[in-house]
């Protein structure tokens, strides 16, 4: 628990003496203007100007403004209220971006169905293009290419349909898909995908154990697995002695488990996509949020009318460039401060791939959460601002271009995307783009990245160009050939999951659903799991049964290595579970230590490491304070053999063995055994200051 708390609630202010300004954006920190502020209060007062006055008055409203005649006249007081109703409604979302007479017409002509008023309103605007228009879709090539993607009044239809469905306090609802949020505040969400449903496929759990050992994880599949899903209840589930798990929300009930060969079902999941899993990393303010937040946009995972309502408020609140941000950037505080604070996720489709997005805080004070989301990631897009003096200031030591970059190839990650974004601020100079990537290429070999993983992309998040396709801007057109940042998301190497090994899942949040149990997310690294099954938690060494597995928001039966899942568990009090435990396979369980071995990289310390140094130590989801207990010894960078043994003292760029104890027990396994959880960050004073792997638990 204290873990959890450590975790989310952990006070970096201690690690921090000063108090940064946040963002470079200070022109959008203001709150909004007087002028604004009048147009807003005259707009509701000629809102409200019916109301008070006579109907009579009526009759000499300025002819120059084309009123509907049903205003006023034929309007019951019933039907007056429900247009001024519908009228706050579609406020909310168009703003006063549109005069209110519009609005009241596409209100009486809908029968006072906001959505469908709103609908009716946008997609008339498509068409003739009034010059109220907010400036972000005028100057985003976005709204084009959307619109010649899908006929707009098609599109509407389709989602006027859609959203009839929907409860009027659902219009301004979540609509970008989430899978989770790993947060510091606490609050849980888990938003629907439209991922082609694994249950297609009908898969059903197996009846026999998985005894975890490698070769269960390729029992044949049965020739039912692929067709239909049998409805005989099962008895006695996973043969334990927990009751028959219970049927998930939108699953058969009670169904027999039947035995599946998870790599090839692995395979046709997701439309034959394979999952990968990115993280958005880069200095504050280099445009991440702005940057994925179009990206989606362009996707057509945000739809029309949700963007009009994030520029409208983005707009009131004097941030009128963060709108895109808003996207991902989702709290209230997140907004406020015009910094993202959590590991936001988010599913997107390339042609080849289903990509699962991590937008990772780039504030250094959010640095522990990043390095959760970037444990958890396959690649990385590194966004770099290339307006002059920009790039400098993240790139140079105290940005965190170069730490977010040494951290992500420090936990794994390989390949690597640098958008080179902001280039409408250099007129898509190609002498700046070249400087950067030079500059960028050299720090970048050194950090350990391969120059033939690494791809340079010139972007505008804000404009839109080089995002979803390639850009036609004759600017960058004459020196640029490349590939779109979402083609070169598309074009990354699959990365090879560990479904052979035991189960081992690393909770990145826990939260009480509705209905019995609880639910923990967190990506399954090795090994898969099916519902009915029995978990160890470690810590606290219980177990529990699988009663439910969603995967992006998709009820299934089973999920493996790579996936990001919501488990709902059952048969083990929450309190005991925490953010940073491992759920893993009973019979082949992860090791818990106080005490390991590491071999660590020191990176550009100030201050010397000596024995009893503290630090803290970071791995998947978990954050514990630790002692540097033992120098072991001084090695070579690259053969490895002992240089010095039982050192004083460590200094920057060292390559070294030391010893760790750790203030409570956490779960590792050696890094030659799983690379994933035997690969760790030592952090001093709110910096990185080591990458290590785990060579040998002490207990
Ligand atoms: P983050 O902190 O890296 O997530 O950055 P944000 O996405 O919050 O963006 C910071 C600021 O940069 C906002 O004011 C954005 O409007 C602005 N911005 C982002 N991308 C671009 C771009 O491509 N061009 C320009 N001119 N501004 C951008």
């Amino acid at each position: 628990m204290s873990r959890h708390r450590n975790v989310r609630g952990y006070n970096y202010d201690e690690d921090f003496e000063d108090d940064d300004l946040y963002g470079q954006s200070v022109d959008d920190d203001y709150c909004i203007s007087p002028a604004t502020a009048n147009q807003f209060i005259y707009s509701r007062q000629e809102r409200q100007a019916p109301r008070e006055e006579p109907l009579e008055e009526e009759e000499y409203e300025d002819e120059d403004v084309p009123m509907s005649p049903t205003i006023g006249h034929d309007l019951d007081p019933l039907d007056q209220a429900k247009l001024y109703s519908c009228l706050d409604h579609m406020r909310t979302v168009l703003g006063e971006a549109f005069p209110d007479t519009v609005l009241s017409q596409a209100a009486i002509r809908c029968g006072f169905d906001p959505q469908r008023a709103l609908d009716a309103v946008l997609s008339e605007d498509t068409k003739t293009a009034p010059v109220s228009r907010s400036t972000l879709q005028e100057t985003a090539s976005v709204a084009r290419v959307s619109e010649e993607k899908a006929p707009l009044p098609q599109r509407v239809r389709q989602e006027a349909v859609a959203e009839k469905a929907k409860s009027r306090d659902q219009v301004d609802s979540e609509v970008v898909p989430k899978v989770a949020r790993m947060t510091v505040s606490g609050k849980k969400q888990t938003m629907g995908f439209d991922v082609p449903s694994t249950a297609e496929n009908g898969l059903v759990a197996t009846p026999a154990r998985r005894g975890g050992s490698p070769e269960d994880a390729n029992v044949t599949a049965t020739p039912e697995a692929a067709g239909k899903r049998p409805e005989t209840p099962s008895k006695g589930s996973s043969g334990g002695d927990e009751p028959a798990a219970a049927p998930t929300p939108g699953r058969s009930a009670g169904k027999a488990r039947q035995s599946i060969n998870v790599k090839a079902e692995l395979e046709k999941r997701q439309g034959g996509k394979p999952l990968l899993n990115l993280v958005v990393i880069g200095h504050v303010d280099a445009g991440k949020s702005t940057l994925m937040g179009h990206l989606l946009y362009l996707l057509g995972n945000v739809n029309k009318r949700t963007m009009h309502k994030y520029e409208q408020e983005s707009k009131k609140a004097g941030k009128a460039s963060f709108a895109y941000a808003w996207v991902l950037d989702e709290t209230g505080e997140e907004r406020d401060r015009g910094v993202t604070m959590d590991v936001g996720m988010t599913k997107f489709e390339t042609n080849s791939k289903v990509v699962t997005l991590m937008d990772a805080p780039g504030h250094r004070d959010f640095i522990p959460n990043m390095i959760t989301g970037a444990a958890q990631a396959d690649v990385a897009v590194l966004v770099v601002d290339a307006s002059r003096g920009e790039f400098e200031a993240g790139f140079e030591a105290g940005g965190q271009t170069r730490e977010h970059a040494l951290l992500v190839r420090s936990l794994g990650v390989t390949q690597l995307a640098v958008a080179v974004n902001k280039m409408d601020q250099v007129n898509w100079q190609q002498e700046r783009f070249q400087e950067i990537t030079s500059k960028l290429g050299h720090f970048l070999k050194q950090a350990g990245f391969k120059e033939s993983d690494v791809f340079y992309v010139p972007t505008s998040g804000l404009s839109g160009e080089n995002l979803a396709t390639r850009s036609t801007a004759a600017q960058l057109t004459s020196w640029y050939s490349g590939l779109s940042l979402l083609e070169q998301i598309d074009a990354f190497k699959p990365p090879q999951r560990s479904v052979d090994k035991p189960f081992r899942l690393c909770v990145s949040d826990v939260f009480k659903d509705q209905g019995s149990g609880f639910c923990v997310t967190g990506k399954i690294e090795a090994g898969y799991i099916q519902t009915g099954e029995k978990m160890l938690a470690m810590p606290p060494n219980e177990t529990c049964t699988v009663k439910g597995i969603c995967l992006h928001d998709e009820p299934l039966d089973w999920a493996a290595a790579g996936d990001h899942v919501s488990l709902t568990v059952t048969g083990m009090d929450i309190i005991k579970i925490n953010v940073g435990c491992v759920f893993c396979d009973p019979k082949e369980p992860i090791r818990v230590c106080t005490r390991f071995r590491a071999r660590v990289l020191l990176f550009n310390i100030e201050v010397p490491i000596t024995q009893g140094f503290p630090v803290l130590l970071h791995y998947q989801t978990v954050s514990e304070p630790a002692t540097i207990k033992k120098l072991v010894s001084v090695l070579h960078k690259s053969s490895g053999e002992v240089l010095k043994k039982k050192p004083k003292c460590l200094t920057k760029g060292m390559n070294a063995i030391v010893e760790i104890q750790t203030q409570r027990p956490v779960s590792l396994e050696l890094y030659k055994d799983y690379k994933e959880l035997g690969r760790f960050m030592l952090r001093y004073v709110g910096s990185t200051i080591a990458a290590g792997v785990v060579t040998e638990i002490k207990e």
